[in-house]
């Protein structure tokens, strides 16, 4: 990867290209915007940029902190980011295994499943570091993915290290939703916005990642709203032509059948895998949300076309039903019930505040 190779982001990258040679640097970036637009990779060619040893407008690659930035290896460039997120990427954590009386800190959690936040345990154990001086590189980084998952005790813990880095210390932020980043972090670094991707921009990316036959393009593009939802591109041509047909039942005029949303509620479940189950119901709700609310703002029939008939509307109600449903399944989610049942009565609810039963 190279600035050059970085689809979209141009102005950003004019920007911080000219502020690396006129070493303007601010101690604190925090890179912003939707998800899946290139936050991270864009993060990581600044981080390398900073500390090549024979920059020229591009990182060379060639040089150790190229090498090793590139494969999350570099003992300068401290990754933070939450358990889950770690592993996705396959990066190793800096932290302790447990306190300094070796027992497991008891404000932890202490099983071994990946952790949604970031904990006070890995920026103790970042503070133990960070006052050695660099191995290699000109910078030492602090590189803290998903800056939203810090925790209260976490925050606090690294304000002291965010307000007064040791010397020659930059702090690199990513984080797709800046306003759940607690406010003491937030406030304290330069926020360098990303913005969504171009059409333009999304097709060329799409052309390498996925191939949607050309039928789904324009429903997908729309789905994406300008970030590359992994989600919704893991999906393929005969999933998503699944999830249009019962969407378009579901909102069409005329009426549905309880055994038609039941048979909805079975595609839906059927799986016995949990994230399986869980990414379909997320597709199948973001492309109904979708839906609905372009026949509501009256433009549908330029995307959705064949799906939907010409006298189907929907107001604004329908929405907030929907929202209710939708934010009703998610916490249901996380407790262990039989998500079958939830998604039929759910289903067979939204049904009739939409007076389609
Ligand atoms: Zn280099």
């Amino acid at each position: 990867m190279a600035f050059k190779d970085i689809i979209g982001h141009t102005e950003v990258i004019e920007n911080l290209l000219k502020r690396i040679k006129e070493n303007r640097l601010h101690h604190a970036m925090m890179f912003y915007g939707r998800l899946g637009i290139g936050k991270r990779t864009l993060a990581k060619e600044f981080i390398k940029a900073i500390n090549c040893k024979d920059f020229d407008n591009e990182p060379c690659e060639k040089c150790n902190n190229c090498k090793w930035i590139n494969e999350n290896k570099h003992p300068d460039v401290i990754i933070i980011t939450n358990g889950i997120r770690a592993e996705s990427l396959d990066i190793r954590l800096v932290q302790n295994k447990g306190s300094a009386n070796g027992e497991p800190d008891a404000a932890e959690e202490t099983s071994s499943s990946p952790k949604k936040e970031i904990t006070i345990d890995q920026i103790r154990y970042l503070e133990e570091i960070i006052y050695t001086s660099p191995v290699e590189a000109k910078y030492r980084v602090i590189f803290i993915i998903d800056a939203e998952t810090f925790n209260k005790n976490s925050a606090n813990a690294f304000l002291k290290t965010l307000e007064e880095p040791p010397g020659n210390t930059i702090i690199v932020m990513t984080t797709s939703f800046l306003g759940m980043v607690p406010v003491t972090i937030r406030s304290r670094t330069e926020k360098i916005r990303l913005k969504p991707l171009s059409d333009a921009d999304m097709k060329r990316l799409l052309s390498e990642k996925i191939s949607y036959s050309s039928e789904y393009t324009d429903i997908v593009l729309h789905l994406l709203k300008g970030g590359l939802n992994r989600k919704i591109l893991s999906t393929d041509d005969e999933s998503l032509k699944e999830y249009l047909d019962m969407a378009a039942d579901f909102v069409n005029s005329g009426k549905i059948t309880v055994e038609e949303i039941l048979e909805a509620a079975n595609t839906l479940t059927r799986s016995n895998d949990r994230a399986e189950r869980e990414l379909r119901i997320y597709i199948f709700f973001t492309i109904l949300k979708e839906l609905l609310t372009d026949i509501h703002l009256g433009r549908a029939a330029d995307i959705w076309g064949k799906y939907i008939s010409q006298n189907t509307t929907a107001d604004f109600s329908d929405i907030e039903h929907l929202d209710e449903t939708i934010r009703f399944i998610r916490n249901a989610q996380n407790l262990y019930c039989n998500q079958g049942i939830i998604i039929k009565s759910e289903l067979l609810r939204l049904s009739e505040q939409w007076n389609r039963l």
